[in-house]
């Protein structure tokens, strides 16, 4: 029978007394107040601060790969780091002159990190420490998060051969060339040869395992099959 369990709300404080003596999802939580406070400490950051690069880093090790796009939060949203609130436009005459135009929202242009929103002025201020952070950890970045000389790496899929018995990751499948010769998609089993056939068709082939995976450097097999956007 499942233990009885209770919701709380703890402070940071509180919940590090639970350090080394809790169940495992805890902890994980445990560890990321931890990271915060030393991110906080070592870096001088303020707590907004260390908590969006925790939650950016927690993100890469759990999904193996961030992502990044410029992008803009308008009205009532407002940035997770400085607080700055997009608003509306005001209304300029009538009876309502002075107040907010929930028509006309405002706009403050950032970047999206992983699930993050960070506004333009605190994304300059937190790119080099994100940076420096996300390069410790095994996981695919977008370009605008590497570091200077960082090899690009890539996650890819576990998955399995229904043909035979191979098993391994999505980038080792074979290069296929697709039909009328333009480009290649990984259609071919390193195992026993058997080929899916391409795009808009039925997999029998491979079974992939969305929930595992290896992170691999990029290779030219690789940039060859991900040229074609042609995803299995
Ligand atoms: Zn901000
Ligand atoms: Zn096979």
């Amino acid at each position: 029978m499942d233990k009885m369990k209770t919701s709380i709300c703890l402070t940071d404080d509180e919940l590090l007394l639970l350090d080394g003596r809790c169940l495992p999802e805890t902890q994980t939580i445990i560890d990321s107040v931890k990271e915060r406070n030393y991110l906080s400490n070592t870096c001088s950051l303020t707590e907004s601060q260390s908590k969006v690069i925790v939650d950016i880093v927690t993100c890469a090790r759990s999904r193996g790969a961030v992502d990044f796009r410029w992008t803009a939060i308008s009205g009532w949203q407002s940035c997770p780091v400085c607080g700055k609130r997009a608003g509306y436009n005001l209304f300029k005459t009538g009876v309502n002159k002075g107040k907010e135009n929930t028509k006309k929202p405002r706009y403050i242009y950032g970047a999206k990190i992983g699930s993050e929103f960070i506004c333009n002025d605190c994304y300059k201020a937190l790119k080099p420490v994100t940076v420096r952070h996300l390069a410790l950890i095994q996981c695919e970045l977008a370009t605008e998060l590497m570091s200077e000389g960082m090899v690009k790496m890539v996650k890819s899929v576990a998955c399995k051969c229904n043909k035979c018995e191979w098993t391994g990751h999505e980038h080792q499948i074979l290069a296929k060339m697709c039909l009328m010769g333009r480009g290649y998609y990984p259609g071919k089993c390193p195992g026993c040869g058997a080929e899916k056939t391409p795009i808009f068709s039925f997999n029998d082939v491979f079974t992939y395992d969305y929930g595992s995976w290896v992170i691999v450097p990029l290779s030219e097999h690789i940039v060859k099959s991900m040229n074609d956007k042609v995803r299995v």
